[in-house]
């Protein structure tokens, strides 16, 4: 199975459905008025963060949603094009990538024409657009109306675009509109007037807009574990959470991030990410490399799991931390904590230990366990919790002096 967390998609919406050219006949009114339904508007295409999603598997490279129904006879309009709806997991960035258009280049009246003509659901009797003596030509006046009407929709998607789309998912059932279905034509009535009393022309709906989107998946975990491969991170993970990720003695397991929820007696609830083993060299992409790195970029905490019983595990740990710098600078300057696995293994675990305690000084805080027995795990839990809900409560306190600055800002 393969587990994709990053796309560029061409989002295309609906066109507007088409105008209809019809004419109430009954039995002694031989020349009803007109009364064809306008075209239904396009569907969009509407981006939306779910919890039931963990990949990108199943985003396809063009979005593509559904035309308006055309309009009908009796005055019917014809319904809304249906929406074209991308569920994703929450932590979904989603980035629009600006595509250059292309410089209009110089067109033929042919051209000109064709596209004029494209514009038209035409009664199947073209020859009636014969100009009536001593009359307008309705059907110019009509050609002068949608001339207008196109510089107003053209001057409208000008100025209504605004800035590129640039935002993060980060909440359930959160949904952003990529871009909107087309307009639907007019039907007959609409060309209406008091001299011309059967239009017999309709217009075409409008194109949907198209636009280019990166997706990339940023789990969002409260705690993030880092270590190279089999040191235990997946057993740990499955020791602490109900997650039950894949266990084995060889590396690379682990082929794409798993979230586990650890849960506490008091309802309490924090989630860990498990990703691939780090291995050296992961931030130039080797092995599974930093396209992983990115699903621990926003943990609010970072566990190093170490395998304390291998013969140099302060090595190990100056490897995760180069790799995780070498991928973005800074990153360990995060809240972190070692976990010394496979604690219960005798030999050389217990010198190691003291020898890694040695190296960072009080910097990080070190908890040994043995996730495979499940020993001291208790005491890694309640340590965990305690500093998410620290970190926790600082973040609230920003979020909430952030909201205060922009209320005064509003006040000035
Ligand atoms: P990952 O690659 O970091 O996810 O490592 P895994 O969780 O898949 O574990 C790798 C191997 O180490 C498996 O065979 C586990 O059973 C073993 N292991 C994990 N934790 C412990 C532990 O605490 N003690 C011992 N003795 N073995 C462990
Ligand atoms: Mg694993």
């Amino acid at each position: 199975m393969k587990f994709v967390d990053f796309v560029r998609i061409k989002a295309i919406a609906g066109d507007g459905g088409d105008g209809c050219v019809s004419f109430l006949r009954e039995k002694f009114l031989p020349k009803g008025p007109p009364n064809g339904g306008n075209g239904g508007p396009g569907g969009n295409v509407v981006i939306r963060a779910t919890r039931d999603e963990t990949s990108l598997k199943h985003v396809g490279h063009v979005c593509k949603a559904k035309k308006g129904q055309n309009g009908a006879g009796g005055g019917r309009n014809g319904n809304v094009g249906d929406h074209l709806v991308l569920n994703v997991p929450i932590g979904t960035v989603v980035r629009e990538i600006e595509v250059e258009e292309e410089p209009r280049k110089m067109i033929t009246k042919e051209e000109i024409q064709a596209e004029k003509e494209a514009r038209w659901v035409l009664y199947p009797r073209a020859e009636d657009i014969q100009v009536p003596e001593g009359k307008p030509n309705f059907f110019k006046q009509a050609q002068r109306m949608m001339d207008e009407e196109d510089r107003y929709y053209r001057w409208r998607q000008r100025t209504k675009k605004g800035e590129p789309i640039h935002i993060d998912l980060t909440e359930e059932n959160q949904q952003v509109v990529l871009c909107r279905g087309g307009v639907g034509g007019h039907g007959n009535p609409y060309f209406l007037t008091s001299d011309n009393r059967s239009p017999k022309w309709a217009t075409r709906g409008r194109a949907g807009e198209i636009r280019e989107f990166e997706l990339e998946v940023k789990t969002i975990a409260d705690i993030g574990l880092v270590g190279l491969p089999n040191a235990g991170k997946s057993t740990l993970l499955g020791a602490i959470s109900n997650a039950h990720p894949k266990q084995a003695d060889y590396s690379f397991t682990t082929l794409h991030p798993y979230v586990g929820t650890v849960d506490y007696a008091d309802q309490y609830q924090l989630t860990v990410a498990d990703i691939p083993g780090l291995i050296s060299g992961a931030h130039r992409n080797i092995g599974l490399g930093h396209s992983f790195l990115r699903h621990v970029e926003r943990a609010k905490i970072l566990v190093y799991v170490i395998d304390i019983s291998r013969s140099s595990p302060i090595d190990d740990l100056k490897t995760l931390q180069y790799e995780l710098n070498a991928y973005k600078s800074g990153l360990t300057d995060r809240q972190s904590l070692i976990v010394a696995n496979k604690a219960d293994k005798v030999g050389t675990a217990k010198n190691n230990l003291e020898q890694l305690q040695a190296h960072v000084k009080g910097s990080i805080p070190i908890v040994p366990v043995s996730a495979r027995y499940e020993k001291n795990v208790l005491k890694l839990t309640s340590v965990l919790r305690k500093e998410v809900e620290r970190i926790r409560a600082i973040e609230i306190e920003e979020a909430r002096k952030l909201e205060e600055a922009k209320e005064d800002d509003e006040l000035v």
